[in-house]
């Protein structure tokens, strides 16, 4: 490329390595040839989420059917915090937003949790999937967390990974966040907009991993509390420091 702008990143569904070509699927190849007018011989980012990032170069700039050719790689696969986020789906537009900045927060995996007063019953995965792979590609990520299947609040305490600690955000009050123990393996844990029914708020404080954890003295919005409490996990425990 002629000018110094930094190379556009590209996700691409099979796993890369030197000398592969690739045509890349009908959305893809528009992208390339006719948003980023890319053409023969310039160079684009690749990553697949396995096995990191890869310099390739424009062999045929063909906007249905773009052809690459991968080159070097550029960046090893990252080791993210291992931090999850457990949260109750909230509706189209605020959830993309928070898979989105739970992407760039460098959350390792988030997993969705069905409460009492979550009012969406379904998930659109392939959509979900989707937006943590733009933000993964616009924010430099080499992993693409994973998204799990939706659980509901119980089953998944039942099934609790004995090592990893659960900071369960609560709105009704708990150790500050900074107070309570930051260490990985964890997971924070967001309730609906509704917020969590007594009876939650009951088996959560008495589960062994669960430690019920204050985000300041404003209510803040199931979103906003998530990016809240990922920003500060990063900071005073993952890899912001
Ligand atoms: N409807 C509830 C608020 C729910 S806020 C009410 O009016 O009381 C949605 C979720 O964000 C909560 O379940 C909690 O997990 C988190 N949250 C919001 N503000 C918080 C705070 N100050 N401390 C801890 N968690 C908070």
């Amino acid at each position: 490329m002629s000018d110094t702008r930094p190379l556009q990143r590209l996700f691409v569904p099979q796993r890369l390595a030197q000398g592969l070509e690739i045509t890349l699927e009908r959305a893809q190849s528009h992208y390339v040839a006719t948003v980023l007018r890319l053409q023969e011989g310039d160079e684009i980012l690749l990553i697949d989420g396995e096995t990191g990032e890869w310099r390739a170069e424009i062999m045929h700039a063909h906007a249905k059917a773009a052809l690459l050719r991968t080159a070097a790689q550029t960046r090893p696969l990252e080791t993210p915090a291992d931090l999850w986020l457990c949260f109750a789906p909230i509706k189209r537009g605020r959830i993309d937003w928070m898979i989105e900045k739970a992407c760039e927060l460098g959350v390792a995996r988030v997993v969705p949790v069905m409460t009492q007063r979550t009012i969406v019953d379904r998930l659109a995965d392939e959509r979900l999937r989707q937006h943590m792979i733009e933000a993964a590609e616009q924010c430099g990520r080499t992993h693409i967390p994973e998204i799990a299947p939706l659980a509901r609040l119980p089953a998944l305490l039942n099934a609790w990974p004995t090592e990893r600690r659960l900071l369960f955000c609560d709105e009704t009050g708990g150790a500050a966040l900074g107070m309570a123990p930051l260490d990985a393996p964890a997971a924070i844990l967001i309730g609906p907009e509704g917020g969590f029914t007594a009876a939650e708020r009951d088996l959560l404080r008495t589960h062994p991993q669960a430690t019920a954890v204050s985000l300041g003295p404003r209510i803040l919005r199931a979103d906003t509390a998530a990016v809240a409490a990922l920003a500060a996990w990063q900071a005073l425990a993952g890899d912001w420091r």
